[in-house]
């Protein structure tokens, strides 16, 4: 049977590095404002929508020169919900981003750098007690704008782990603690945020080239060790 650890293997050497999460560096370097919170807010906006509609949005953000969190915290709610109009649910993801833009700014005076110095499980209740922000967006933040090690799942995570299968119970906590503890054993501590990057990336690419709703599974690196596949 297949362990996380080989899975990222066989992914790794199939697909090669992902470079997740993606952000546009020299736009921030441009307009001084700190990448991590285009993570942030792509984690909030990617919510029950596609990636291209997500880029839209951001690019929306940029061109009107709103991407950080004092801008976000501050602007009319109508404006922002026309700015993000392409990612989809943009009431409810205006009103999640504008609180969470509000709370960083008003705890941390908008500092990443103090909000990601604590605890990774201190942070992460803080963002989960914040409305609209469940565990596979806390975790996105954490990982992905934070660097700490956290692995996220997702619902291509729960379905690859039911088609190979892996031996756990289909929750969120218990596949993402099946993961880091296997994971845990195999790397050290300082690799643990990069593995978890690259490893939740490389199963998003399986899910949307092989690992289909109708899986594609003749060329899947995956398929000698699928119970699902051919
Ligand atoms: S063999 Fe098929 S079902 Fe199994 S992981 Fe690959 S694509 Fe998915």
């Amino acid at each position: 049977m297949i362990r996380p650890h080989t899975l990222y293997k066989l992914l790794h050497e199939a697909f090669g590095n992902q470079h997740w999460w993606p952000m546009d560096k020299s736009y921030h370097r441009r307009h001084h404002t700190d990448p991590r919170f285009e993570v942030v807010v792509g984690a909030i906006l990617t919510q029950n929508t596609a990636w291209p509609n997500v880029e839209k949005a951001l690019d929306n953000l940029k061109q009107s020169r709103v991407l950080d969190v004092e801008n976000l915290a501050t602007m009319d709610r109508e404006e922002l919900c026309l700015l993000i109009k392409p990612s989809g649910f943009f009431n409810q993801k205006a009103e999640r981003l504008g609180k969470l833009s509000a709370y960083l700014s008003t705890t941390y005076q908008g500092d990443l750098d103090v909000f990601f110095a604590r605890d990774l499980h201190e942070i992460r209740a803080e963002l989960l007690f914040l409305s609209g922000i469940g565990p596979e967006t806390a975790d996105s933040i954490l990982l992905y704008a934070g660097n700490l090690p956290i692995f996220v799942v997702d619902a291509y995570t729960k379905r690859l782990c039911a088609r190979l299968p892996l031996p756990i119970p289909l929750t969120y906590d218990e596949i993402q603690q099946y993961f880091e503890k296997n994971l845990q054993t195999h790397y050290p501590a300082h690799q643990l945020s990069s593995i978890y990057n690259e490893l939740h990336a490389l199963i998003v690419t399986l899910a949307k080239q092989h690992c289909r709703k109708k899986p594609v599974c003749e060329p899947c690196p995956l398929k000698m060790h699928c119970a699902f596949g051919p």
